[in-house]
């Protein structure tokens, strides 16, 4: 008999020889037919693999990754079978599950596939499918596998650098391939496929190489899930960042400038302004001072930091000056200077916490192949701040940074997140700075700060930055993708590193805490997940304009004009839309620049001093005519709604 323990804790006793599928059956028939894949003492294996030994074992099933990575490479086989024979004399290399479907790097040689074929290679996967092949591991030994691929540089080189012995093929139908294994049961539950796309590849991702035809795919259990995935796409593309920054008029890029190095247009850099005025406010109330830096140092100041050693080689290199040996950086952390502002003076325990903070502009050399909208770029923006204090203070400005974050997200409609604690690898604690003391005091400042204020978490063990645990906030958006957005750390190697001190009650010199945080992360990123989050309609009070005031002729412009004066005393944002078109055509734009309100005046309104409002999506539903001040009451009412003000408990 052997031990099987389940993730719950739970063991049973098997028959030595029992695969993952007999364990499914003996918890329920329902798992037993859901379960696609499992994980026997951390390794992926077969549903059918006979368990020998005790161990843990996990069972995986569509819903998780885990089984959504065996399901698509599963298919991946599926696909190759099908372009074997269709692509005759074609050469397989390696075909992986991805995050979102799987791709195959093939060697099409004189042949050419193109996406006219695709639906009849998704037709003959399905028809395959439907014969519910099982998948079946087989060791082979390594002579027999470079004879079996004898004509296939590719496999003979993967081949070549196996350990004879640990060489296996995946055989399903008539097919047979090179594969570690991780399949699901049998080809049956493939319901639907879509290609979706070739690209170019090289042979191990090098240029030297032989550039391959890779050809991506997705699958899913059920048809419905198909459809639902592509509707996603379509919108995905819709509110693409860069796409919707353009439309809007937020920023831009240049050539000239460089590549990675966004332009804010007067638009968006209004909306990032009114980002940064909103935290600062909230930063002041919890006792958060300004400073600021500049955006480059001393060489010196980095190597002493350990941000040389990080950043150093890879990034942008040292600005030289007319002085010999003089050289600086650009700043790739904020950090390093604010230690330096904390050395300024000598503080007692009783001035401690001190709270830094500055909206800090970064630089970091991102590979161009890297670089993507405002997600990933060469410059950007922190909502950096740095906390000062004694380790007995930890816990509470933990909590205040959680408050913090709680509020940031509340406001800009960011309901969906979990929080993830990174701790210590538990086996293996020499790869830390830090006293274990010191260590244990942070993991559960963190630990008792996240169920504190009742955070949905997850702990992940041996992610903690080397310097010290951290929390970070995993935000779901709109279309259910994952972010990582703000991050609260705490780090014991940085006070050393510049021998940051305080006196103690007990006259003593000690080294302070840092906690470095940031709830939005960086302007750029945040702004570009937000864009995609609200599809550019952002929540009102931070809205670029709040409302636009259309004309139904150019005989009511005096009218308009003192609208907007009335609404910029009530601190509403609005335009007047007074150009020679038709009113469709001006509803049109404002639906396209997602004005939340238009406001029609003509006849009507001027006589009564009243405005029609018309809201932004909603063709159809009528317009509603009320005075200045009763809009007025309508935005603010909306505001208030999302923008709580921020309290210190
Ligand atoms: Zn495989
Ligand atoms: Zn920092």
């Amino acid at each position: 008999m052997i031990n099987i323990t389940l993730p719950d804790g739970s063991v049973k006793q098997f028959e030595s020889g029992a695969s993952p599928m007999d364990v499914a059956k003996s918890i329920s028939e329902g798992l037993a037919r859901n379960v696609i894949s499992a994980d026997f003492n951390g390794t992926t294996i077969e549903t059918s693999t006979a368990l020998t030994t005790d161990g843990a074992l996990v069972l995986y099933t569509w819903n998780d990754k885990e089984g959504k990575k065996a399901f698509w490479h599963s298919t991946s086989h599926v696909m190759a079978q099908v372009l074997e024979e269709l692509y005759p004399g074609l050469k397989l290399t390696l075909g992986p599950a991805i995050d979102n479907g799987f791709y195959y790097d093939i060697d099409f040689a004189d042949a050419k596939i193109v996406e006219a074929d695709f639906k009849k290679i998704e037709d003959r996967i399905l028809e395959v499918s439907r014969e519910k092949h099982e998948f079946t591991m087989r060791s082979v030994s390594k002579a027999a596998a470079l004879e079996l691929y004898k004509d296939n540089e590719f496999k003979t080189e993967l081949i070549t650098n196996l350990e004879d012995g640990t060489i296996t093929f995946c055989d399903h139908a008539t097919f047979t391939d090179l594969c570690r294994g991780g399949h699901i049961p049998n080809t049956g539950i493939i319901k639907a496929v879509k290609i979706m796309s070739l690209a170019g590849a090289y042979w191990r991702g090098n240029e030297k190489n032989k550039q391959l035809t890779r050809v991506y795919g997705i699958s899913f259990p059920k048809q419905k899930d198909l459809t639902e995935y592509l509707e996603l796409l379509e919108e995905a593309k819709r509110r693409d960042h860069r796409k919707l920054g353009k439309e809007l008029e937020l920023f831009a890029f240049s050539q000239k400038v460089g590549q990675g190095l966004p332009l804010w247009l007067p638009k968006g850099a209004a909306l990032r302004d009114r980002l940064e005025q909103f935290l600062k406010k909230a930063q002041k109330k919890a006792g958060y001072e300004q400073v600021v830096t500049p955006h480059i140092g001393q060489k010196e100041l980095y190597v002493t930091s350990g941000h040389y050693a990080k950043y150093g080689a890879d990034s942008f290199q040292p600005i030289t000056t007319p002085a010999e040996g003089e050289e600086f950086l650009l700043k790739p952390m904020n950090c390093p200077h604010h230690c330096e502002i904390y050395n300024t003076k000598p503080w007692s325990y009783k001035d401690l916490p001190k709270r830094y903070a500055e909206f800090g502009t970064v630089y970091r050399y991102e590979q161009s192949g890297e670089l993507h909208g405002l997600t990933r770029v060469r410059g950007f923006t922190q909502d950096d701040a740095h906390i000062f204090c004694t380790p007995d203070q930890l816990d509470q400005e933990f909590k205040n940074v959680i408050d913090l974050v709680l509020y940031v997200f509340g406001s800009l409609g960011f309901e969906n997140f979990t929080a993830q604690i990174s701790l210590r690898d538990q086996e293996n604690r020499e790869k830390y700075i830090g006293s274990d003391e010191n260590w244990e005091k942070a993991e559960n400042a963190i630990i008792n700060a996240a169920k504190d204020k009742g955070l949905q978490t997850v702990v992940a063990y041996g992610e903690a930055a080397f310097y010290g645990p951290k929390l970070d906030f995993m935000v779901k958006d709109a279309l259910g993708r994952q972010w990582q957005l703000g991050t609260i750390q705490v780090d014991y190697n940085l006070p050393e590193r510049f021998e940051l001190t305080y006196k103690g009650s007990d006259n003593e010199l000690h080294t302070p805490v840092m906690i470095h945080r940031a709830p939005f992360g960086s302007m750029e990123r945040f702004i570009a997940i937000l864009i995609e989050h609200t599809g550019g309609n952002f929540p009102l009070w931070l809205m670029p304009e709040q409302a636009i005031i259309l004309c139904l002729s150019e005989k009511y412009e005096i009218y308009a004009k003192k609208v907007l004066n009335l609404l910029e005393n009530h601190e509403i944002r609005a335009l007047i839309d007074n150009r020679n078109e038709s009113i469709g055509r001006k509803i049109r734009d404002a639906e396209m620049q997602k004005t939340p309100f238009m406001l029609i005046v003509g006849e009507e309104e001027e006589k009564n001093n009243t405005i029609s409002i018309r809201r932004h999506g909603q063709e159809g539903k009528g317009n509603v005519t009320v005075t200045i001040e009763e809009f007025a009451a309508i935005v603010n009412d909306e505001i208030s709604k999302t923008l709580k003000v921020f309290n210190v408990e």
